[in-house]
């Protein structure tokens, strides 16, 4: 049997390769691979793709733009004074790519955002015209949380949750074919010839369960993963790529840090292959005492992003007290003192959360700039099926929360008042270092 498994590209206001790769999907073509399929890949997010090979490219720890086309923006955004894009390969790398590979049996698409859903339908779409005969199927994070939707793009099939056993199972069925579950996964890197970082996870879900995130829906326990493989795995893959970055996908990494990361950090001997890691996820303060940012700093940790939300108390428990004010300045002044500077700190603060104004937002910033940490704004997205979501129905009924466009953290959803595009960029303005 053959399989084509594809990586859609992305529309939106603005997109940036922050080690972005779709690691769940890597897992999967692993289990084809494993049941004896052939497997083919194309990435329309793949900056290492010799369409960019005449394209001056800065990058920054590997991570870069992406080529980008201006699009007619979907009636909704109509308001939205900011261009729409599409990001990612053209069609036509796609269509070489295809030509160069035998009919397969089946199509899997995997999907990021829901608000980028549009990249999606523009695969299906593509595959249906030119290839009716083949069964789509499509996974991936705008599955999980806007399945009644993703129905409307009409796929042979659809599967939601991370749950590959059940995938094994529901797929098996559906189609009347044998695929056999592998306890043993790993993504599969070998899908990309050039590599810039790689992305890894050592756990799946959050010991924390906060009010915005979606987390729990996808991966509702806590699990730190068996450490030799993660370590196997992650060397065998730097000898093959000549990478030198390692981007964590964990949502609590620093959790039990001396049995779990510590251990990792170890054994991939990082100082001695000169790897630079990263944490683009939020870390939580509360983990991080002198020995750990000590250890951070030695292994070799070079983008640090500490996840504050609010530097008020009366949001504690909308984030499950994940963090106080004190924490944070604590667990700053331990990174300072570890010799982490100002550049390689980042401090996530939430905006456009509901019933949020702008002037807390406003405040917040104030009160950070009196730190020696760069301001992250995290611009709220309403998640189907999460706590806030609900409560944004409530509130807002007006709103067109359940379409995935309307769910885009750029257009900050929930503020809908005169002016808001000015106080935005004031917010924006004010975040920025002092030069
Ligand atoms: S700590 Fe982060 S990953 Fe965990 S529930 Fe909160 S927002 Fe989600």
């Amino acid at each position: 049997m053959k399989a084509l498994f594809i990586n859609p590209p992305i529309y939106d206001f603005s997109t940036y390769d922050l080690w972005m790769k779709p690691l769940g999907f890597l897992y999967l073509v692993d289990l084809f691979k494993k049941n004896g399929w052939e497997t083919y890949y194309f990435d329309f997010m793949d900056r290492n793709h010799p369409f960019y090979d005449d394209i001056k490219r800065k990058e920054v720890y590997g991570c870069g733009k992406f080529y980008s086309s201006r699009e007619i923006k979907p009636s909704i955004y109509k308001d939205v004074p900011r261009i729409y894009r599409r990001f990612g390969l053209p069609l036509e790398t796609f269509i070489s790519f295809k030509e160069s590979i035998p009919d397969v049996d089946f199509i899997f698409i995997t999907s990021g955002m829901t608000y980028w859903y549009k990249g999606v339908e523009e695969v299906i779409n593509f595959c249906r015209e030119n290839f009716p005969n083949t069964p789509i199927v499509l996974g991936g994070t705008y599955v999980n949380f806007c399945l009644s939707h993703a129905k409307t793009l009409g796929v042979d099939f659809l599967f939601s949750g991370k749950n590959l056993s059940n995938f094994c199972k529901e797929f098996s069925n559906h189609f009347n074919v044998s695929l056999k579950y592998y306890n043993q996964l790993s993504p599969d890197w070998s899908v990309y010839k050039k590599l810039s970082y790689l992305c890894l996870k050592t756990s799946s879900g959050c010991p924390f369960n906060c009010y915005y995130c979606g987390t729990k829906k996808v991966e509702p326990t806590y699990l730190p993963w068996d450490i030799d493989t993660i370590v196997d795995e992650t060397l065998e893959s730097l000898n093959t790529f000549n990478i030198n970055d390692i981007a964590f996908y964990d949502d609590a990494l620093l959790f039990n840090f001396k049995r779990h990361l510590e251990v990792i950090l170890k054994k991939l001997n990082g100082n001695k292959r000169n790897l630079r890691f990263h944490t683009p996820n939020g870390l939580h303060s509360k983990f991080i005492n002198r020995e750990t940012s000590a250890l951070l700093k030695e292994y070799g940790f070079k983008t640090l992003r500490l996840s504050l939300e609010s530097v008020f108390s009366f949001r504690a428990e909308e984030s499950s007290y994940k963090t106080t004010f004190t924490q944070f300045e604590n667990a700053l002044n331990l990174l300072l003192n570890a010799g982490f500077n100002k550049e390689n700190i980042g401090v996530y603060i939430l905006l456009g959360l509901p019933e949020q104004k702008p002037e807390e937002v406003i405040e917040s910033i104030k009160i950070l700039k009196g730190y020696s940490c760069k301001i992250k704004l995290a611009e709220y997205s309403p998640i189907p099926g999460t706590f806030f979501y609900e409560m944004s129905e409530k509130i807002y009924p007006q709103l067109p929360l359940s379409n995935p466009l309307f769910q885009n953290n750029s257009i900050v959803p929930l503020w809908q008042f005169d002016g808001k595009w000015d106080i935005l960029n004031y917010i924006k303005q004010q975040s920025f270092p002092v030069k």
